[in-house]
């Protein structure tokens, strides 16, 4: 019974390392699209401010762990209480029309085969997010300030991240997903 109690356990810790995992993963392609940035030292101090504050607001979400943890309140997980996750559709779809479903609670197996699900970031994280929080930065109009918890929801949070089976995730740009002008200042 203990011994039930401990691979439960270690079940649930390591899939909430792997959604850590992929959040930081998302962190980390900000940094370095920031450091081939050609920046002003100005940009550079506002990007590493911005950075500092996403850290530290994804320290008080425990870096979303919650999205992959079975055990938590339904409204912060992507998965049923038995742990099946199931596809949110291509990101221009309002479903997925082949009802893909995985659990990865169920065996190594899955959770291997669940690694090749990806959180597909709606508007996009390299073609459209990236330059255009870069470009917000460099043209941040005099008394305004990067809208930053704007940012922070479509980099990390589940109103930008759709989770698909590898055969909806559409490789093709996502033309109609764009940062939102009205958003981008506060
Ligand atoms: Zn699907």
């Amino acid at each position: 019974m203990l011994i039930k109690k401990l691979i439960k356990k270690s079940k649930f810790q390591v899939m909430k390392e792997s959604m850590k995992g992929r959040i930081r993963g998302y962190l980390w392609k900000s940094k370095e699209f920031i450091e081939k940035s050609k920046l002003s030292l100005k940009c550079q101090k506002e990007c590493q401010l911005i950075i500092s504050l996403f850290k530290s607001k994804l320290n008080n979400n425990d870096y979303f762990s919650h999205y992959f943890d079975r055990t938590s309140q339904k409204e912060d997980r992507l998965c049923d209480n038995r742990g099946w996750f199931s596809c949110q559709g291509a990101f221009n779809k309002k479903f997925c029309k082949m009802s893909h479903t995985i659990n990865p609670y169920s065996s190594k197996d899955s959770r291997v085969l669940f690694s090749t699900w990806n959180l597909d970031h709606k508007v996009e994280k390299s073609r459209e997010f990236l330059p255009q929080s870069v470009k917000a930065i460099k043209e941040c109009p005099p008394g305004k300030q990067v809208n930053v918890n704007y940012f922070y929801s479509l980099l990390f949070t589940s109103e930008n991240l759709k989770l698909v089976d590898i055969r909806c995730h559409a490789k093709e740009r996502h033309s109609t997903e764009l940062v939102d002008k009205e958003k981008t200042y506060i």
